[in-house]
């Protein structure tokens, strides 16, 4: 660590004012999670399900990024595992410096994305150290956790969801500067408070997941689940689906949990779920060796979830993909709505059309969340209403292992990364708050 560097983390382990941070020296360079551009042909031939991130994730030294107008320089104390780090370091289903070249085309403050290497990361908990020209909102020393949707707003499209905006990026993965580095830069317009009774690695754990889930359940913008809807979760234990189940349970849903162990099914138990399917010990195959639906088995999925709840569900909250999504639109309920944001195991998906329009389902597309569905996630987890589903912590050097974990599905809920945070546990403030929810908060370490 650099002279410089090791000063702004003691100023914020003293919790300096404002000022004396705002004045301390920024260092030339700093340590990084990255991609490296020389790397892309690297996994040429091999499909994505046999590459291993490993390979391709690397810490290094980079350099600081200069500061643009209405942006933000924060040191992340910790980090978090998304899955759009595994796609960037398997450069699967496309090379991401394909978006930094183009953000690099689009102006000179988008030239500076376009770099050898890709800081990737798209969650922090944080502390503002520098804020650009225009900032009013921050100051230095404020703590932070990001939303990682980076929009510009300039054209009109994006005024009544930033979703909508063509500008609209995921911040380091379709930029760079991402979370995983021990500066990093943001727009203004992604920060937001971080809940007090959590520290800095639950914190970070947060927001792509719970955010993309918040929108695809509970905002204007797609299902919108009502008190009472049965909402079939899959991947329920896992970054999305950890949310997703607990959006359900405290919005009055019904939540029908698929999950792939007896152990994920029980800590899900713990946290008030009533209805797992374990799909391991069901052995559901959808298809035939030959790829073609196999209605017998989606009968069979469908019938124990009836077995389960009386009726088929409302919600289905589908981001397998290819292997589920056939049987995501045949087991909802008539007029029910498929609400999907990925597609894990394939993105060209088979389904039946009968299923859908005889029964007049209707199948949603959601993509992350507008900085008013994030804020709105973020404050119920301020209030001790949702909580982290934090199962385990690395430190940055281990960064490519948590990767690794996550692509071969070896892990459960989501992985935390300590960037400037030492050791795990630190940066918590509400004790009282904590200890109240204490229990749920750690619902998922049980899955380490
Ligand atoms: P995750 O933590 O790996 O959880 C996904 C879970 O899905 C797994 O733990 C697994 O649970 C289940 N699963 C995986 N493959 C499956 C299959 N073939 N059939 C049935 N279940 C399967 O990942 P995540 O962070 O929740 O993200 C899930 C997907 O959503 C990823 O593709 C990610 O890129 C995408 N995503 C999209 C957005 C967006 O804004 N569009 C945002 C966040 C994430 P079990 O083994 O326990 O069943």
């Amino acid at each position: 660590m650099s002279a410089s560097m090791d000063a702004i983390r003691q100023a914020i382990a003293e919790d300096a004012p404002s000022e004396a941070i705002a004045a301390l020296e920024l260092p030339q360079t700093m340590r990084a999670a990255v991609v490296r551009k020389e790397d892309e042909q690297h996994f040429e031939g091999i499909d994505a399900a046999d590459r291993d991130p490993r390979e391709t994730l690397h810490v290094q030294e980079v350099a600081i990024p200069p500061l643009g107008p209405n942006e933000v320089l924060i040191a992340p104390m910790a980090s978090a595992i998304n899955y759009n780090t595994v796609w960037t370091a398997l450069f699967e289903p496309v090379s991401t410096f394909s978006f930094l070249a183009r953000f690099g085309k689009e102006s000179e403050l988008g030239a500076r994305h376009d770099l050898p290497y890709h800081i990737v990361g798209s969650d922090a908990a944080a502390v503002v150290v520098r804020t650009g020209p225009g900032v009013t909102q921050w100051k230095p020393g404020d703590r932070v956790t990001v939303h990682c949707n980076y929009v510009d707003l300039e054209r009109p499209e994006g005024h009544e969801d930033s979703m909508l905006d063509p500008s609209q990026r995921i911040w380091g993965f379709e930029t760079n500067f991402g979370s995983l580095a021990e500066l990093s830069m943001v727009k203004a317009n992604q920060l937001m408070p971080m809940p007090a009774h959590l520290s800095w690695e639950e914190a970070a754990s947060l927001g792509l997941v719970m955010a993309t889930s918040y929108r695809m359940l509970v905002g204007a913008n797609a299902a919108r689940m009502k008190q009472g809807d049965v909402v079939l979760i899959w991947g329920a234990s896992g970054g999305i689906g950890g949310f997703a189940t607990q959006f359900v349970l405290n919005g009055g849903g019904i939540p029908v949990c698929v999950v792939s162990s007896p152990e994920k099914a029980e800590v899900l138990r713990g946290l008030g779920v009533e209805h797992v399917i374990d799909r391991k010990a069901e052995g559901y195959r959808f298809h035939d060796e030959d790829g073609a639906p196999d209605y017998a088995e989606m009968r069979r999925f469908g019938k124990r979830i009836r077995e389960l709840v009386g009726t088929d569900p409302d919600i289905v909250f589908e981001h397998p993909g290819r292997t589920t999504f056939g049987a995501s639109v045949f087991v909802c309920k008539r007029g029910g709505t498929i609400v999907t944001c990925a597609s894990t195991s394939g993105y060209l998906h088979e389904y039946d059309n009968r299923y859908l329009w005889m029964h007049l389902k209707r199948i949603l597309g959601s993509h992350f969340a507008n900085y008013q569905e994030a804020w709105a996630a973020n404050e119920l987890v301020a209030r001790g209403m949702i909580h982290p589903i934090l199962s385990e912590t690395y430190p940055l050097d281990e960064v490519a292992t948590a990767a690794y974990r996550v692509h071969r599905n070896l892990h459960a809920g989501k992985l935390g990364i300590l960037v400037g945070a030492d050791e795990t546990g630190q940066g918590i403030r509400d004790e009282v708050l904590r200890a109240r929810h204490l229990d749920a908060i750690e619902a998922f370490r049980a899955l380490a």
